[in-house]
């Protein structure tokens, strides 16, 4: 049997005709000689309304509330698909999360996958049935529903094209492929025809939002073949390989982070210890700390600086005061809200002093001054101000020549 994962988001099943679009879309492939496995995702903007019902009856839900209320959104998205795919006349089951098999850990809200039990979906399968699957929840071994974190259908849908040895996942989404840039900020990003699971973990945790990043880390761990395309047409398409052929181009993309806030603690006593107390400090209160640095020190006092997402900035900086109070009142925090994180990405770009220096060029002719960088072996980041990062991303998106890249 063929097996054919597909996954479709929100967007894409945003309103009736879409729906209907999509299910006639289903059966043809199925026409095709696939068997069907297809996750759905909750219609546009659901989850975030389900979010913000739940705030305004509670504004400290339990996570195994929000789970419960999460779940559906799913739910209402994949039955109504499978009632639309019956009207076409064709043999369809919808299935929870739970009833695919898809088991879990007890973490709600952010559950990781830790099992797959296939053999209702190969049964529905073998049945003739097209399997619909509510994307983004799971069940602990206790029968407890849990939700697997924002963005989660990607990752069912690669957990399960792992689970039933799929010959491929599609991902359909309202973008034809992995650009670039973000095609809504610069308009002549192009398509990338191929990009290796690095780069794409790369892209997916520097925030580029086609697909979520535990799903590309699965792909990769599995070996599953990727692929990003529209929901709506047969053209295009990205795939997410483990090497790619396209050899000679080092930069692949350029992404702007804008949701970023620097905080420094500036003259903490220079001696062992400091650094592991405070971040152990942010690490205990569950916030996760991005770029670090700190420099040399004078006077036998440091200043250590580093970033976390703009939600998480007054939770840190609280925290940071209690550090400092605890080490006996020396130093002070320094929040800044407007920094944004802009980066290059592509395989091998640490290895070429030229694209650092085109990086740094770039901003410096831009007047752009940097503040923190790091680098991986894949991709360089740069803090910059705010302000000034669309006008960054823009002239480094040209600077490496990303809107004249050769496409196949
Ligand atoms: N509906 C969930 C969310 O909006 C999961 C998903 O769309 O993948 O995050
Ligand atoms: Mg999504």
């Amino acid at each position: 049997m063929k097996i054919l994962v597909q996954k479709y988001g929100g967007t894409s099943v945003a309103n009736q005709s879409r729906m209907q679009e999509v299910a006639r879309r289903i059966v043809r492939c199925q026409e095709q000689g696939h068997a069907m496995v297809v996750v759905v995702s909750a219609m546009n903007h659901t989850t975030e309304d389900l979010i913000a019902a739940a705030r305004r009856i509670n504004p400290n839900p339990s996570p195994r509330a929000m789970d419960m209320l999460l779940a559906t959104g799913e739910q209402m998205s994949v039955s109504l698909l499978a009632m639309a795919i019956e009207g076409l006349g064709h043999n369809v089951v919808s299935l929870t999360g739970g009833m695919s098999g898809i088991y879990t850990d007890q973490r709600h809200k952010k559950a990781r996958i830790a099992r797959v039990d296939s053999q209702r979906i190969m049964a529905e399968l073998g049945k003739g049935n097209i399997v619909l699957v509510a994307g983004f929840q799971g069940v602990t071994p206790e029968g407890e529903i849990t939700t697997l974190g924002r963005g989660g259908s990607d990752t069912t849908a690669v957990a399960l094209a792992a689970a039933v040895v799929a010959e491929r996942c599609e991902i359909c989404t309202d973008v034809d492929g992995v650009y670039t840039a973000d095609p809504n900020l610069i308009a002549t990003a192009r398509r990338l025809p191929e990009i290796t699971y690095d780069e794409m973990l790369e892209l997916s945790r520097l925030g580029a939002g086609v697909l979520s990043t535990r799903s590309v880390e699965l792909a990769k761990e599995y070996g599953i073949p990727l692929v990003v395309r529209s929901a709506f047409s047969d053209d295009g398409g990205t795939q997410v390989v483990e090497v790619s052929v396209v050899e000679q181009v080092l930069v692949r993309g350029v992404t702007l982070d804008s949701d970023i806030s620097r905080i420094s603690v500036a003259g903490v006593p220079d001696r062992p210890g400091i650094a592991f107390g405070l971040f152990s400090k942010l690490a205990s209160e569950g916030i996760s700390v991005d770029m670090i640095i700190q420099n040399l020190n004078r006077a036998q006092v440091n200043d250590i600086s580093f970033t976390v997402a703009k939600e998480d900035a007054p939770a840190a900086v609280q925290a940071c005061w209690a550090f400092l109070e605890s080490i006996g009142g020396h130093g002070l925090v320094l929040q800044k809200d407007n920094a944004a994180k802009i980066s290059i990405v592509g395989t091998g770009i640490t290895g070429s002093t030229e694209v650092a220096s085109t990086l740094f060029g770039t901003l410096f002719e831009s007047g752009i001054n940097i503040e923190m960088i790091s680098t991986s072996e894949i991709k360089i980041s740069c803090i910059i101000d705010a302000s000034e990062g669309e006008e960054a991303l823009r002239r480094l998106h040209r600077a490496f020549s990303l809107d004249e890249l050769e496409l196949r």
